[in-house]
Formats: C-alpha cells, sequence, structure tokens
C-alpha cells in the first residue's frame, strides 16, 4: 500500500508563461490550455498556448539573437562553460525535476530519478564539451589559392518534440544546437510542457543569453507556424511518422534543413542459444519500459521456436510482477499512458490483436477507472501481417512470433516501413554481428536493450527518420560548412 510518507511530494510549478526574448509572457491571444495529471486525470495547471503572433515574436527574438546576439559569436569556450553551468544546475535541481516529469507524464519517479534526468546532465554536459571542438580543414586545391574549410552555425533552429521522455527530447535537442553556437525556438509537446518550461528558467540563471532560447508550448498549430517561419533555418523534430512527413512537405517551401526522429517497430531477436535469463530481462524491459512509450520498444519479439515456450512463460511471469500504481509511488514500475488519445488507440489494438486470431496470454485490460493504466500485455502466436505486428501500438503490449533460423528472421525482422531499432540475444559473437549488420535499423543492440549514451548515435533507417540525434554526428544538423578560397600571389 502507498503510503504519504513513502511517496515523493508533488513540486511547486514555477512557469507556466512561454519564454520569449528571455522574458516569460502570455500569450498575445491570452489563450491558455490545461495539462493533466495521467494518473489521475485531474488539471495540473494552465499553460501558455502560443499562437502565430508569439510565433513572430519568438522567432523574431532568435534571428537577431543569432544575427547580432554575442551567442554565434561568443568564443566557444565561453558558450562551453555557460552549458555546463546548465547541467550543474539541472543536477541541483533534479528531484524538482523529476517529480515534475513524473506528474506531467505520469512515467514512475523511479525512472525520472535514475534514467531520465541523468541522461539530460550527461547529454548537456558531453555536448558542452564539444562547443569548443569543431574545426574545419585546409583543402589543398589546383592552382595558387588557399583553400579552407569552416563550420558555421545553421542558425534560428525550430524544434519540435513529442511527450514520452519530454526533458530528455529538450536536452537532444538543445544539446548541439546549443554548442554550435545557434539559436532555438522550442516547442514541447501538449500533453507535457512543464519540465521544458522549468529548464528554460534554469538556462536563463546559467547565463543564456535572451533570444537564444525560446520556449512556446502549444499544439500542432504552434508547431506548423514554427515550420512555415520563413526566418527558422532548420527544424529538428521528433514525433510520429505522420506527423513527420507533413512537416517535411512543408518545410519544403522553405528548403529548411530538416532532421526527423519518428517510429518504429523494432525486431527483438531471440535465438536459442542466447542467455534465456539475460534475454528474458531484455524483452521485458525493452517494451515495457517508460509504459512501452517509446519509439524504439522492442515490439516484434522473435523468438527461436525451440525456446518459445519457456520463453513465453517466463517472460509472461515478469510481465504480471510488473508493480502499476501511483507513479509518485518508490516501488511502482509501471505508471499511466500519457492521456486518453494513446490509452484508446492502444486498448484499440489490443482489440484488433484478439480479433486477428492472436492469443492474448496475459493482460488487454484498463487497470481501475481512473487514470490512464493498462494492464501490462503479452500476445502470443503473432503472424508478421496483423496490425499488432505492423504497426507502432506505443503502449505496454508485447507481441511475440516464432521463428525458426536466422536467414528466415532477418528477412522478417526487416520486413517493415520502419528502422530505427534492433536486438539480438545470443552467445554465439560471430553470429550476433552477422545479424546486427544485415538489419535495416539505425541502432542494434547485441545481448541488451534501450542502452542510450550521449556519444553513441540514434535514428532511423527508413520511415524511422532523416539524421542521426546524439554523438558527434549531430553537431552537423546544427552546421553548415563553409568552403572560402583566397588567391595567393
Ligand atoms: P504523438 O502522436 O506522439 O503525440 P505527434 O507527431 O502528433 O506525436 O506530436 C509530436 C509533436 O509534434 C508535438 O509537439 C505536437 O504538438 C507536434 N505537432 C503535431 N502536429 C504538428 C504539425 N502539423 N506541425 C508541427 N508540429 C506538430
Amino acid at each position: 500500500m502507498t503510503t504519504m510518507e513513502e511517496t515523493t511530494a508533488k513540486p511547486h510549478i514555477r512557469q507556466t508563461q512561454l519564454l520569449i526574448d528571455g522574458q516569460w509572457r502570455d500569450a498575445q491571444s491570452g489563450k491558455t490550455f490545461t495539462t493533466f495529471d495521467p494518473s489521475t486525470e485531474a488539471p495540473i495547471t494552465e499553460v501558455a498556448y502560443a499562437g502565430p503572433e508569439d510565433v513572430d515574436l519568438a522567432v523574431a527574438a532568435a534571428r537577431q539573437a543569432f544575427d547580432h546576439g554575442p551567442w554565434s559569436r561568443m568564443d566557444a569556450r565561453d558558450r562551453g562553460r555557460i552549458m555546463y553551468r546548465l547541467a550543474e544546475l539541472v543536477e541541483q535541481n533534479l528531484e524538482e525535476l523529476a517529480a515534475l516529469e513524473t506528474w506531467d507524464n505520469g512515467k514512475p519517479i523511479r525512472d525520472s530519478r535514475a534514467a531520465d534526468l541523468p541522461l539530460v546532465v550527461d547529454c548537456l554536459r558531453y555536448y558542452a564539451g564539444w562547443a569548443d571542438k569543431i574545426q574545419g580543414q585546409t583543402i589543398p586545391i589546383r592552382g595558387d589559392y588557399f583553400c579552407y574549410s569552416r563550420r558555421e552555425p545553421v542558425g534560428v533552429c525550430g524544434q519540435i518534440i513529442p511527450w514520452n521522455f519530454p526533458l530528455l527530447m529538450v536536452a537532444w535537442k538543445w544539446g548541439p544546437a546549443l554548442a554550435m553556437g545557434c539559436t532555438i525556438v522550442m516547442k514541447p509537446a501538449e500533453q507535457t510542457p512543464l519540465t521544458c518550461l522549468r529548464l528554460g528558467e534554469l538556462a536563463l540563471e546559467a547565463g543564456v543569453p535572451p533570444g537564444v532560447i525560446n520556449i512556446l508550448p502549444g499544439f500542432g498549430d504552434t508547431g506548423a507556424a514554427i515550420v512555415r517561419h520563413r526566418d527558422v533555418d532548420k527544424i529538428a523534430f521528433t514525433g510520429s511518422t505522420e506527423t513527420g512527413r507533413i512537416i517535411m512537405r512543408e518545410a519544403a517551401e522553405t528548403l529548411k534543413r530538416v532532421t526527423f526522429e519518428l517510429g518504429g517497430k523494432s525486431p527483438n531477436i531471440v535465438f536459442a542459444d542466447a542467455d534465456l535469463d539475460a534475454a528474458i530481462d531484455g524483452a521485458e524491459f525493452g517494451l515495457f519500459f517508460n509504459q512501452g512509450q517509446c519509439c524504439c520498444a522492442g515490439s516484434r519479439l522473435f523468438v527461436e521456436r525451440k525456446v518459445h515456450a519457456e520463453f513465453v512463460k517466463r517472460v509472461v511471469e515478469k510481465a504480471q510482477s510488473r508493480q502499476l500504481g501511483d507513479p509518485f509511488h518508490p516501488e511502482t514500475t509501471q505508471g499511466p499512458q500519457v492521456d486518453e488519445e494513446q490509452f484508446r488507440k492502444i486498448m484499440d489494438y489490443i482489440e484488433r490483436g484478439k480479433r486477428a486470431g492472436a492469443e492474448c496470454v496475459t493482460g488487454g485490460q484498463r487497470l481501475g477507472d481512473r487514470g490512464w493504466y493498462i494492464e501490462p500485455t503479452v500476445f502470443d502466436h503473432v503472424s508478421d501481417d496483423m496490425d499488432i505486428a505492423r504497426e507502432e501500438i506505443f503502449g505496454p503490449v508485447m507481441s511475440i512470433l516464432p521463428f525458426d533460423d536466422l536467414d528466415e528472421v532477418v528477412e522478417r525482422g526487416n520486413q517493415t516501413m520502419y528502422g530505427l531499432a534492433a536486438a539480438v540475444w545470443t552467445r554465439d559473437a560471430a553470429k550476433a554481428h552477422h545479424v546486427a549488420h544485415r538489419l535495416r535499423a539505425g541502432t542494434v543492440w547485441i545481448n541488451c536493450y534501450d542502452v542510450f549514451d550521449a556519444a553513441a548515435p540514434f535514428g532511423g533507417f527508413k520511415a524511422s527518420g532523416i539524421g542521426r540525434e546524439l554523438g558527434e554526428i549531430a553537431l552537423a544538423n546544427y552546421t553548415e560548412p563553409k568552403t572560402v578560397t583566397m588567391k595567393l600571389g
């Protein structure tokens, strides 16, 4: 039972306005929207709703700060220092930010504390370190010339993010953009604007100059106004593949640079020669972590037929042992889904799975009648053509697909429009790498799942995205190469 003593207290909400040019302001229209607690469905607070007029103001501030401001021209080492300071402030306020994240998103406090927030701090520090390490080249060309290249910041960046890892997505976007000297107009997701706004306060405290980071909470229309704006040079988007397509079409009008991190339907492949204890843990974690709300969730679990029966029995036991409940309770390992829309979508997939003839071995029901809780659900004997094996569910629904041999599973694993992540479990190292090379996915984990690090690139093949985030490679998203050639003599 949850007791008051054990449960983390809800934090004070410090910021609900728009951040434009270093000032906190109401929307020009005066409009607000409500953000809800997914565990109770109760309103948390009203947040300013940015309209097109606010987008104009924020982009103008970001443009000014980029074209004339100190940020893009500041010594890179000083930019890095401000970013280190921001990381330090996040660390100092970790408990408050973790609690705010849990309240707005519904994720268990133990995850906010031990996963999301430490990754945020790491990401900001990692990119702070890159700020002064970007170099050009001297290029030998034909003739009597001095030719060299520079890497200049791309400009004003529109950054649009989803609700599943609200603060971590901010860090992934701000880190490389700030390090390279870009300015930012960010739109957090309508479900989870609160931690981004608090991070905006901390950024100002850290010394990020006015106009460098602007934050515009709102819905899709706010994001669309940022995408259409002529003074925005680049869009970085994380979200659904459908919205990615819309944004790419809109961005074509002004030929903006785009990077996308979109949906997935990742194959998680367990061979009979795997360490089954580890594979079962990894399968459970790789699917149910974050209530299944991960673009890289191992949602197609391929299990070699020789171990299939034992595997299903044990993974079901693990699923049943998940602790559903108040996300503020320290023992809770599964909270509610983020909102009613997601909840309904997932319940609909569960019904479609049953109707298609997959065997629902455990779960499949709502838990309680308040809060968007769904029982950990496992479907066995799923076939490749069922909707639950083809479409992104984004919920705590595992689909198990038996297989017989390596070539077959690689081919089936690749039979998807997505290509974000994959995993392979085997004790045979050569087989593991062989399969890893043949899978068409941006990340392949071997004998592990969901291992993220600020230094390791992440992103998708095919309809899972364009470009990569994290690592050195993400810096290219925020720079324009320039070639300078001078005649000698
Ligand atoms: P999800 O289905 O996970 O909510 P979406 O792709 O709808 O994913 O949303 C991700 C982010 O994109 C959110 O911040 C949302 O407000 C924003 N968004 C939705 N539609 C548009 C659009 N047409 N243009 C720009 N941003 C959008």
